[in-house]
């Protein structure tokens, strides 16, 4: 007999609940993801946006925030509204994805290293990080592809 994953389990427990299925239904935003997290059915998230203040904390522990202060290579030591627009443009370019893929690796090595996400884990992007239509337009795709090719919901649906 083979064990029940204790994720899977608790994922069949908490849906056939119709408490806990009221309870989604009124989660807005990235609520999902910090009550998926407190449940136990996801590890971690890691939060990528541009933004330097006003993200909610949810006091989740496990809710990791990675913010840059620009783009990779940046010369500026004081960074405007000049090289923050190009910062923007290249939100999925190459370079950022590496960067960001180093700060994760930085913050938990068994999950990202040597630029290689690990784990199983779930890609979700808000269509407001695109801020120009550059920004879908990336000069080097390969490591955003990376990151959709290797993306799972989860191992044990
Ligand atoms: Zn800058």
């Amino acid at each position: 007999m083979h064990p029940v994953p204790l994720a899977k389990l608790a994922f069949n427990n908490y849906f056939t609940n119709e408490l806990f299925s009221s309870a989604v239904n009124n989660l807005k935003n990235d609520e999902h993801i910090d009550y998926a997290i407190k449940l136990g059915m996801l590890l971690k998230a890691f939060v990528m946006s541009f933004q330097s203040s006003g993200l909610t904390d949810r006091n989740n522990e496990n809710i990791h925030y990675i913010r840059r202060p620009c783009y990779e290579g940046c010369p500026n030591g004081t960074h405007d509204d000049q090289c923050q627009e190009i910062y923007r443009k290249r939100a999925i370019n190459a370079p950022e994805i590496e960067a960001m893929l180093n700060n994760i690796e930085n913050i938990d090595k068994t999950i990202c290293a040597n630029g290689t996400i690990n784990v199983p884990y779930i890609l979700d992007i808000d269509l407001d990080y695109f801020h120009y239509e550059e920004s879908l337009n990336p000069q080097d795709t390969s490591s955003f592809y990376k990151l959709i090719q290797n993306a799972s919901i989860n191992n044990y649906c």
